[in-house]
């Protein structure tokens, strides 16, 4: 078969495949239709096989370096710590200084350990200050049950930072209307991902709390998404836009479990992760 008469045919497989894919399940079905197209190129191979070893250790390759996970961003100084006896951990002037600054971050670091579940707390602004007024609220276990092996990964849930936040504004003794949500922040313990960036569940929970329905009773004006990833020890941000677009169960199921970096959705949101600061992780 000609070199020509092959990419044709498989131009027109992958247009066959990917439109309906797409209609059906939005951008998750699209890198599904990739796959069956490298399965395809990978057949077709087979019949030169030092082609096809290229094309395997090119394939690996690349998807092992390819992992952005996220743009370093210069760090401030810390002028002294806070030091506060409050519940509510602040102020701070923002969600970055605040994460960099405070000991929370890397309590919840510590906290989770060699546990595999997630550990979470809330960056909530106090809606009186002009500018500036970032609190953090206390780590909380993500009340799923644990599941050693990794299977399940057990998440933090919007009613676990329901938990946290309600725990702190009691005994800081605040009125809970001052207090919104700005930011999220979770741990993702050692269990082995595909990426040390935040999984398409992750972006989702972000677009979602973005553009909660008004009326709401949620008290949230989310700026981000903050992840602390006990494999490398950094802190992540993720900023979601009104106009940005949830994954469909089908592309988290893709991308959250297989293979994030094929999936152009989770790329797209990918590109735009900052890194804000690193931890010491104990290995
Ligand atoms: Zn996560």
């Amino acid at each position: 078969m000609s070199r020509w008469l092959f990419l044709l045919i498989a131009a027109f497989v992958l247009l066959c495949m990917a439109l309906p894919a797409v209609k059906l399940f939005g951008l998750g079905g699209g890198s599904f239709a990739l796959y069956f197209l490298g399965l395809l190129v990978l057949l077709a191979l087979i019949f030169r096989k030092q082609m096809l070893i290229f094309v395997l250790v090119g394939a690996v390759i690349c998807y092992f370096w390819r992992p952005f996970s996220g743009s370093n961003q210069p760090q401030a100084g810390c002028r002294s710590a806070t030091r506060t006896a409050s519940a509510l951990r602040g102020p701070y002037p923002s969600i970055d200084t605040l994460m960099q600054c405070d000991d929370v971050g890397r309590n919840a670091l510590t906290l989770t350990g060699t546990d595999t579940a997630e550990y979470g707390f809330l960056i909530v602004r106090d809606r009186r200050q002009p500018t500036g007024g970032y609190y953090a609220t206390p780590p909380v276990r993500s009340s799923q049950p644990a599941n050693p092996s990794c299977s399940e990964r057990p998440m933090v849930r919007p009613e676990d930072f329901w938990t946290s936040w309600s725990e702190a504004i009691d005994l800081a003794h605040a009125a809970s209307n001052d207090y919104v949500w700005a930011a999220t922040v979770h741990t993702h313990p050692q269990c082995p991902m595909a990426s040390n960036s935040f999984t398409a569940t992750d972006f989702n929970q972000a677009i979602g709390l973005k553009n909660l329905p008004p009326g709401s009773t949620l008290p949230v004006q989310l700026e981000k998404i903050v992840m602390i990833n006990a494999h490398d020890g950094k802190v992540r941000t993720f900023e979601p836009r009104p106009d940005d677009q949830p994954f469909t169960p089908f592309g988290i199921e893709v991308s959250d479990r297989f293979l994030p970096y094929l999936n152009l959705g989770w790329d797209q949101y990918a590109q735009r992760v900052k890194i804000i600061a690193t931890y010491p992780v104990r290995e």
